[in-house]
């Protein structure tokens, strides 16, 4: 191989070698997004609903029966305003643009249509 051959192949694999370990962001990509905020349980809109990020510790007397749904078996992965997102966690239409949790629950539990 002769030499400007060689330097042209090397210097290939030196830009191949360098762009396989630089961060996305400095190749142009965009990093992902961060996911949204989980609610907090203690913020206003949170405590006037009951919300609970663990169903099984909300208020009995609120997480009561709802049509033919005992309040045992109202969580927020079966309640109507409810869209999974990942990690056991999803978006709520009424806590815009944060997540709650599958397995929590707030007064505002809604049926899920079949
Ligand atoms: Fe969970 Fe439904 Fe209450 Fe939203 S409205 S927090 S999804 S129970």
């Amino acid at each position: 191989m002769d030499t400007s051959r060689r330097n042209f192949v090397l210097t290939s694999l030196g830009v191949i070698a360098t762009a396989a370990v630089l961060p996305k962001t400095m190749l142009g990509q965009a990093a992902p997004p961060a996911p949204p905020p989980i609610v907090d349980e203690k913020e206003p809109l949170a405590t006037s609903l009951a919300y609970r990020k663990d169903a099984s510790k909300a208020d009995a007397t609120k997480r009561i029966k709802r049509g033919v749904t005992e309040g045992k078996d109202q969580f927020c992965h079966n309640c109507q305003l409810y869209a999974a997102d990942k990690d056991g966690k999803g978006k709520c239409t009424l806590f815009t643009n944060r997540l709650v949790f599958a397995n929590g629950w707030c007064s505002g539990w809604v049926v899920k249509a079949k």
